[in-house]
């Protein structure tokens, strides 16, 4: 069996599990998973069929990548197509992605499919894809590369006067350079009181010395994402930095050496809580402690104060404290870590600034 053979056949007994005949999938990171189609369109999985409906544009694609899988290229609207498929596989039930769906297309195929039931459904592939095979971390590991050689080479040449937009700039064009399809998403560069905004956006603002830079970005390669975040200081940090600094690295540190298969989310996410509140921060930090990566940036399972989600080996996630003072600015410190049979490896090999060296 190929891999979307060997994918879907798992997606068929999850499906038998929770009682349904079929699911409609609309989100296209799941489609891309479960068939290996990278165009744009839905897929209808069935017990006996899967069925890919695109469009003209990517017909061609469709056949190149997913032999073997039906290929309906629709004439007239998607759902009206999603019809005749429905209708010729004789589905009676259809589960359709809660979170993916909109409420239009939902009612205009509730008033199309009289007689089938419709029946909502979360996250049912997006927990699949929480378990990445060798070939998905070896893709993960490929992303990780690029970005952290990206970081490295333009760490140091961080100079007075650059803006943050000029940073973002330079930073898309290295991680293409090395071999990136795109970015993973907008660059985040903040410099001095622009880093207290956890996602703030490249304005104008021009690096000082002793300003505080926070650099968040990704490569996307083959489908598969990676997700760093450094933060260093332009010239000498100031004791204030330092501090900062010190709680935020040893707060990752710890979290990134608790993660384990069988902790839940918020387990270690408690770990880099515990050490920011300790030092007296713990209202400044104002987000999750991370978030699963792969062909999103942003998947299952997620690492907060109150996710149940439970780490098994396979999965990659992200571990990314941070503290944020209005006025003063923010550190945020980001790895990718891979849950082992053992324990966890760190994907990430980008350098870790040292305030004060
Ligand atoms: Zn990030
Ligand atoms: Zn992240």
């Amino acid at each position: 069996m190929n891999r979307a053979g060997r994918r879907l056949s798992t997606c068929r007994e999850r499906l038998t599990h929770e009682g349904l005949p079929a699911l409609l999938i609309s989100n296209r990171s799941n489609l891309r998973y479960l068939t290996g189609f990278t165009g744009e369109g839905v897929a209808v999985v069935a017990e006996e069929a899967a069925v890919i409906i695109t469009d003209g544009r990517y017909s061609l694609r469709a056949a190149q990548e997913c032999p073997g899988l039906r290929i309906a290229v629709r004439q007239d609207s998607l759902n009206a197509e999603l019809c005749d498929v429905i209708g010729g596989l004789g589905l009676e039930a259809l589960g359709f992605e809660a979170d993916e769906l909109t409420v239009a297309a939902l009612e205009d195929l509730r008033e199309k499919l009289e007689g089938v039931e419709l029946i909502s459904t979360k996250g049912l592939v997006l927990t699949q894809r929480a378990k990445k095979d060798e070939d998905e971390i070896a893709k993960l590991r490929a992303a990780t590369a690029i970005s952290d050689r990206c970081y490295e080479q333009l760490k140091d040449d961080l100079a007075p006067g650059i803006s943050e937009r000029d940073l973002a700039y330079r930073v898309e064009g290295e991680l293409r350079r090395l071999g990136a399809d795109k970015v993973a998403f907008d660059v985040i560069a903040a410099f001095g009181p622009h880093a207290a905004d956890p996602h703030a956006e490249p304005g104008d603002r021009e690096l000082r010395p002793g300003d505080l830079v926070k650099l968040d970005f990704g490569a996307r390669r083959e489908g598969y994402n990676s997700d760093l975040t450094r933060t260093l200081v332009l010239g000498q940090p100031d004791a204030r930095q330092r501090e900062i600094y010190r709680i935020v690295a040893a707060a990752q540190e710890q979290a990134a050496a608790a993660v384990a298969p069988g902790r839940t989310g918020q387990e270690v996410d408690a770990v880099a809580r515990d050490v920011i509140a300790a030092a007296g921060f713990g209202d400044q930090f104002t987000h999750g402690l991370g978030h699963g990566v792969g062909l999103d940036v942003h998947e299952w399972p997620r690492l907060g104060k109150t996710s149940e989600d439970v780490l098994e080996p396979g999965m990659v996630v992200t571990v990314e404290p941070g503290i944020y003072i209005e006025d003063w600015g923010g550190v945020r410190i980001e790895d990718m870590v891979l849950v082992t049979e053992q324990g966890a490896e760190v994907l990430t090999q980008a350098p870790k600034y040292v305030p004060g060296t």
